[in-house]
């Protein structure tokens, strides 16, 4: 069993909902240990989008890597995510593989660690929440140094929400 890492992200409709419906579907395929704090966040890349609400979630896995993008891109369809007009646009949900345990996957179709995790503070502060002390299988830093390292640039805007 390997202990994963999951990125939620949601900016369109019932944010809230969203990603209680998210924490639904993923408990139904993997053991959930750990739940960040959820975070409203200014959007990254597209910046003329609703804020996000972000959270991080971490469980044990018995899929493999492949197996649990597909049933996440699944649950992602399940709560009303529709194919994007733009890529970082708008979406009722997002569900990313952070980490799955010291593995690396580099495959057209999914990338783990999640390669863009070091400059997304949206990412780091809620899996700052649950596993500060975890090691980057690639970058060697912990998840506090990274965030660290992006809130010295100054982009610390994460705000935490009570839902
Ligand atoms: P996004 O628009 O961020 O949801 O990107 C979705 C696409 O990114 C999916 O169709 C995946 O094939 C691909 N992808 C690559 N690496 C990952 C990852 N670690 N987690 C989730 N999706 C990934």
């Amino acid at each position: 069993m390997v202990k994963v890492y999951i990125g939620i992200g949601s900016n369109l409709g019932d944010r809230v909902d969203n990603l209680h419906r998210a924490l639904a579907a993923i408990d139904a395929f993997m053991t959930l240990e750990e739940l960040s704090g959820v975070y409203e966040t200014e959007p990254k890349y597209v910046l003329d989008q609703p804020a996000f609400l972000n959270m991080a979630v971490a469980g044990n896995c018995e899929m493999k890597p492949e197996e649990l993008l597909a049933s996440l891109k699944e649950a992602e369809v399940k709560i009303g995510r529709v194919p994007a007009a733009e890529r970082y646009g708008p979406r009722a949900i997002d569900l990313d593989i952070l980490f799955f345990g010291d593995q690396v996957v580099d495959q057209p179709d999914l990338q783990v660690p999640h390669p863009l995790i070091a400059e997304r503070e949206f990412v780091l502060k809620p899996l700052a929440d649950i596993a500060p002390q975890f090691r980057h299988p690639l970058a060697g830093r912990t998840i506090a140094e990274m965030l660290m390292a992006l809130e010295v640039e100054g982009e610390a805007k994460a705000i935490s929400v009570d839902v």
